[in-house]
C-alpha cells in the first residue's frame, strides 16, 4: 500500500472522496488526511478558479508531507448570479453561518428569478512531491429547488436538483449521488490516471 494525502479539512468531502476511492476500486492506496498526519495548518485558497485553488492545496500539502497528494476544489455556479457563488462557495456566507442559512440566503436571492439553472463544478489536483500538477475536472448540471429538501450530503446539496432527477442531491443516497456528481466524474478521471502510474 502506498500513502496518498487527501488535501482537505472538509470532513464531508473526506467522507465522499473516501467512498469514491472504494467505489472506483482504488484500493491499493492508503488515504490519509492532513489531520491524520498531525497537520492543522491550511493551504492558501485565494485563486480565481477552481483549478488554481485545487492546485494551491495539492502543492502545499505535498510539500508539507512529502507524499503524493490529491486536492478538491469545488462549488456551485448559479446562472442568474452570473456563475456565483462559484469559487467563493465556501467563503460566500462566512464560515460561522451554517449551511441551512446559506441555502436559505441563496433561495431568497432567486425568489424573483425565472432562471434557476445551476451546476456544480469540481477540480481535483493531483501531484507527487516536486512533480507537476495534473488536473481532473467534473461538472453536474441541474437547477436550484424552490425550497430545501433532503438530509443527506452537505453544503448546497439540499437545494440542488441534478438534471434527470426530481429530488435534490440531499434526497439521494451517497451511492446515487456518487454515480452522477461533479466530484465522482473528476474522480473517475483521476482514478484512471492513478492506474497508469
Ligand atoms: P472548497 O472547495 O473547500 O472551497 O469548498 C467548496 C464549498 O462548495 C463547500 O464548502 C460546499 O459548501 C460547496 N460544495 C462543494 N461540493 C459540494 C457538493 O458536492 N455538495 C454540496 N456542496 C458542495
Amino acid at each position: 500500500m502506498r500513502n496518498i494525502v487527501l488535501a482537505t479539512s472538509n470532513s464531508s468531502k473526506v467522507a465522499e472522496l473516501r467512498s469514491l476511492f472504494l467505489e472506483h476500486g482504488v484500493v491499493d492506496w492508503n488515504v490519509l488526511t492532513p489531520k491524520d498526519l498531525g497537520y492543522s495548518s491550511d493551504a492558501r485558497e485565494d485563486g480565481s478558479t477552481f483549478d488554481a485553488n485545487a492546485t494551491q492545496k495539492a502543492v502545499y500539502f505535498s510539500q508539507l508531507t512529502g507524499l503524493p497528494t490529491v486536492a478538491d476544489d469545488s462549488g456551485i455556479c448559479v446562472e442568474s448570479l452570473h456563475g456565483g457563488p462559484g469559487v467563493f462557495s465556501a467563503r460566500w456566507a462566512g464560515r460561522c453561518v451554517d449551511s441551512t442559512q446559506v441555502n436559505e440566503r441563496l433561495l431568497n436571492l432567486l425568489r424573483e428569478s425565472s432562471n434557476r439553472r445551476a451546476k456544480f463544478l469540481c477540480s481535483l489536483a493531483a501531484t507527487f512531491p516536486n512533480k507537476s500538477v495534473v488536473l481532473f475536472r467534473g461538472q453536474c448540471p441541474g437547477s436550484i429547488a424552490s425550497c430545501q429538501a433532503g438530509s443527506n450530503g452537505f453544503g448546497y446539496d439540499p437545494i440542488f436538483i441534478p438534471d434527470g432527477f426530481a429530488d435534490t442531491f440531499a434526497s439521494l443516497n451517497s451511492i446515487e449521488k456518487n454515480r452522477i456528481s461533479h466530484r465522482s466524474i473528476a474522480f473517475g478521471e483521476f482514478a484512471a490516471w492513478l492506474a497508469t502510474l
